[in-house]
């Protein structure tokens, strides 16, 4: 006979993880964890690569959060290398300090300058906009036409192949500006990385499940879900594809990731450019607005503070997504936003594809969850997925309390 488990949990990274964590150690359910890929932890994956340098094999994952409950549950599985996130941005033949603060004004102006002067600038050259509607506008509003275009535009547009006009506020709005020297890339209370990796936090979270989880690696859901038997469906892939794309696809943007490797030998030439013996750029990310493809290349080897001679750099190239690639990142603006509260309306009810009804098993009863930065399409951090998580795994706990759900 066929195990049933309480859980059936959908995908492996941060949100089914914690899910997962939570359910099986805190309220003793058993669960079942599908993970098509080959690894656990989603985008959040690291490892070491032919150069033995630790490297986010997704994309820099800069883990920040003001959330102390976030921090603390985190901390059961790992310690902490602190970091201060550090970036520029290259144009103009020369690299830039970034977010812009008053060391980027007096490059800007070509000489030193108070933070005075600076704020005296910001207000003669910022647009008046009392409530900024778009990305543009909310840049705009801070620093004016000039900066803006120098640092914002060309980027965004790469990056999202869309206008900043065309996208909400909290695309370019998350970056800070400042008029003091304080170059700080994020704004979060607590910065740092795990000190043995996200790949090595992750192994622990799913070894303190024991024997309540059985996870499954290289699978799709939907080659399992006809005959497996479950109470509560916890999904967190993307949520046009868990529908069958019924009102259309969600649009993403997804990404190629062009690494290169480097020895001491060819570091030494870099130094006068890097400043630093090791390392390949002067900082863990330089953001390329303008003139290249990609749009930024990261050294991830500044922020792991890992104790190697060899460095890696990744250049990053945004790319349109079509189904089969990765769909890094869901596109907040409005027009998107309307496809998915079609999707959303769906999940609300509850309403399970056919892939789950194909092997005659009754559903009667099952509830679903959709969870994470896909399932509800939500440009999300890694703490807002983690603390989302938690959440969800509380309700989720608490409603098979009383039903005595148990194998
Ligand atoms: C390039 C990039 C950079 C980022 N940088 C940062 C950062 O600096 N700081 C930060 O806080 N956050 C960052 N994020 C966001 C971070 O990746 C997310 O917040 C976090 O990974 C969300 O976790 P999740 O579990 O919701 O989704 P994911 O990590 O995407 O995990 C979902 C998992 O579901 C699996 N899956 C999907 N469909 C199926 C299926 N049919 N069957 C089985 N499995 C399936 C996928 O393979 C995937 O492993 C970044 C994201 C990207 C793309």
């Amino acid at each position: 006979m066929a195990t049933v488990y309480d859980v059936l949990i959908v995908g492996a990274g941060f949100a089914g993880l914690t899910i997962a964590e939570r359910l099986c150690t805190r309220h003793g359910l058993r669960c079942l964890l599908v993970e098509r890929r080959r690894h656990i932890g989603g985008n959040a994956y690291d490892h070491l690569d032919d150069h033995g340098v630790r490297i986010h094999a997704y994309g820099p994952h800069y883990f920040r959060t003001n959330s102390d409950r976030v921090v603390e549950y985190l901390s059961q599985f790992t310690a902490w290398h602190p970091v201060q996130y550090r970036v520029k941005s290259f144009t103009d033949g020369r690299y830039w300090s970034f977010p812009i603060n008053l060391e980027t004004f007096e490059q800007f102006i070509g000489r030193p300058a108070t933070s005075e002067e600076m704020e005296a600038w910001l207000a003669e050259h910022r647009v008046p906009i009392d409530q900024p509607a778009n990305s543009e506008e909310i840049i705009v509003s801070q620093v004016g036409w000039e900066l803006y275009e120098k640092f914002f535009r060309g980027y965004t547009l790469k990056q999202w192949k869309r206008h900043p006009r065309d996208l909400s506020p909290s695309v370019c709005g998350r970056i800070p500006i400042r008029t003091t020297r304080d170059d700080r890339y994020l704004r979060e209370k607590f910065q740092a990385l795990p000190a043995a990796g996200y790949t090595a936090l992750f192994d622990r979270m799913v070894a303190a499940c024991g024997d309540a989880l059985t996870l499954m690696l290289d699978t799709d859901y939907r080659e399992i879900a006809p005959n497996t038997d479950f109470r509560h469906l916890v999904y967190t892939g993307p949520i046009d594809e868990f529908y069958d794309y019924a009102f259309g696809d969600l649009p993403y943007r997804s990404l190629r990731f062009e690494k290169e490797g480097f020895t001491p030998g060819q570091l030494a030439e870099r130094q006068p450019i890097s400043g630093k013996a090791g390392f390949w750029q002067p900082a863990m990310q330089v953001n390329y607005p303008n003139d290249e493809d990609f749009t930024r290349i990261v050294e991830i080897k500044h922020a792991t503070g890992q104790d190697c001679d060899n460095t890696t750099i990744v250049r990053e190239y945004p790319h349109d997504y079509t189904r089969g690639r990765e769909p890094y990142y869901p596109v907040p603006s409005p027009d998107a936003e309307a496809i998915y509260e079609k999707y959303r309306s769906l999940a609300a009810v509850g309403t399970l594809p056919e892939v789950f009804t194909a092997g005659g098993i009754s559903r009667a009863g099952v509830n679903a969850s959709f969870v994470g930065r896909l399932a509800t399409y939500r440009y999300y951090n890694m703490d807002q997925v983690i603390a989302l998580a938690l959440e969800k795994a509380e309700q989720i706990g608490e409603m098979s309390r009383p039903k005595g759900l148990t194998t």
